[in-house]
């Protein structure tokens, strides 16, 4: 009896022990695949990672699904862009959640954009520019330089939630700081050749990028942020193509890729899909240096 009891008192001992250890890790919901692979950097193993948009998806329109609100009960963090990227679906998420640490002004809720300058933000708000991008265009993970600053505010902020863990999360935020910013250095050379080519691109996904690279924006195949493209549309941006083409179209490959083919078969300009967010397990690294790669190719 007594033998049996040291063996259950061990058993709970080893239970509670394995249960401290798997609770120790930070639930941290991404609404997109950027976010959960900067939070997998910044956190390491102190942090286990749930992204709710893949990047064959359109992060401004998905589903409050009943899995992805029980992520969200869970959640210590939340990790998203901001700046009403998410406003389709996140509000209702949250709400649904019930989870005090990421609704809004908490210290588990994390806005990207509410970090960095925004580009096109509408000096009133007017929403005959379109349903989306009423704050300012959202999509600020395309440039590194923003992302630099991103990364550095949500390493104070997984602090804040997990200050046990600080010079752990302090050691990885200084390595990935020295990376990035070798890679930087890298792709501004490689990226030369793509100085003042000219673009017209499905949505405005890329403008962080173009404005990095210093592509030039000639149009854009949505009639407005969100809209799709009409016909008289496209046709009106045929004429202009065929006045000033521009050296490349490009999409992400989320994106309904007809509009690109129909005027790229008009006009011989060559189409470029992009995967506008990392793959599941991809890092920030791999997928912006494959981006870049892609668009050099294109040019060659
Ligand atoms: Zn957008």
């Amino acid at each position: 009896m007594f033998i049996y009891g040291i063996k259950k008192l061990a058993l709970i001992g080893f239970l509670v022990l394995v249960s401290t250890t798997v609770n120790a890790a930070l639930q941290v919901l991404a609404c997109e695949p950027e976010w959960g692979a900067l939070a997998k950097s910044l956190g390491g193993h102190h942090v286990k990672i749930y992204t709710a948009t893949t990047n064959q998806q359109d992060p401004h329109h998905i589903q409050a699904r009943p899995s992805l609100i029980a992520k969200a009960r869970r959640a210590d963090l939340l990790v998203c862009t901001g700046a009403e990227l998410e406003v389709g679906w996140l509000p209702l998420l949250l709400r649904k959640s019930g989870n005090p640490n990421i609704q809004t002004g908490n210290p588990g809720y994390f806005m990207a954009t509410d970090y960095v300058a925004l580009l096109d933000k509408p000096t009133e708000l007017d929403r005959s520019h379109g349903d989306v991008h009423a704050a300012g265009n959202p999509h600020i993970h395309l440039d590194p330089e923003r992302v630099l600053k991103v990364a550095k505010a949500l390493s104070q902020t997984l602090i804040r939630v997990d200050p046990e863990n600080q010079t752990d999360y302090q050691n990885k935020l200084d390595s990935f700081i020295k990376q990035w910013q070798n890679r930087i250095h890298q792709w501004r050379k490689q990226t030369d050749s793509l100085k003042g080519k000219s673009i017209v691109a499905y949505h405005k996904s890329w403008i962080y990028l173009q404005q990095w690279l210093g592509l030039n924006e000639l149009a854009i195949l949505e009639t407005k942020p969100g809209i799709p493209p009409t016909s008289s549309h496209l046709s009106h941006l045929l004429a202009s193509m065929k006045k000033t083409p521009a050296d490349m179209i490009i999409y992400a490959s989320y994106q309904d890729d007809k509009a690109a083919n129909w005027l790229s078969q008009k006009t011989g300009i060559p189409t470029v899909a992009l995967d506008i967010s990392p793959a599941k397990d991809e890092t920030l690294i791999d997928w912006y240096e494959q981006l870049l790669n892609r668009l050099i190719k294109v040019q060659q």
